[in-house]
């Protein structure tokens, strides 16, 4: 994966003009972003023993099983932490100075990192997903303080 900011030659330049890092969706992520794309946040689940988790992995961390299969989640959880970026490290950020990253433990056991947007949250705070369509392919779920 590149974060680079020139998009290399082989990379479709996203159609909306939509110039921040995109995530590469392979075979394992596909179900996590067609799910973000119709607005659900779905997890990897182990149809043996049903643990939940992200990242995907091809095999279940806890039982090594191959069944896996993706299941919309809650979209609620508790606020880790966040940090507030003051620096365009992308110039595509630049517009949206400060922006807030957040690491978000979500009811069902795994922890995402994301982007929190809305209101102030403080650490422990109930939070709920939302979604953000920045191109066709991709739509990103971020969070909001619930409630
Ligand atoms: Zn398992």
């Amino acid at each position: 994966m590149s974060y680079g900011t020139t998009p290399s030659p082989q990379q479709a330049a996203p159609r909306s003009g939509y110039d921040k890092p995109l995530p590469e969706i392979t075979p394992l992520t596909k179900g996590f972003w067609d799910h973000a794309r119709a607005h659900r946040l779905a997890m990897q689940v182990c149809t043996r023993c049903d643990d939940v988790h992200f990242p995907p992995s091809p095999v279940c961390p806890k039982c090594l099983s191959d069944a896996q299969e993706w299941r919309p989640v809650s979209g609620r959880g508790r606020l880790e932490s966040w940090v507030e970026f003051h620096r365009a490290y992308w110039p595509g950020f630049a517009n949206e100075l400060p922006y807030r990253v957040c690491l978000v433990k979500l009811e069902e056991g795994p922890l995402l990192v994301s982007n929190l947007v809305g209101p102030e949250a403080e650490i422990g705070d109930g939070v709920e997903v939302v979604f953000d369509a920045v191109t066709d392919e991709v739509t990103l779920p971020k969070f909001k303080r619930a409630g």
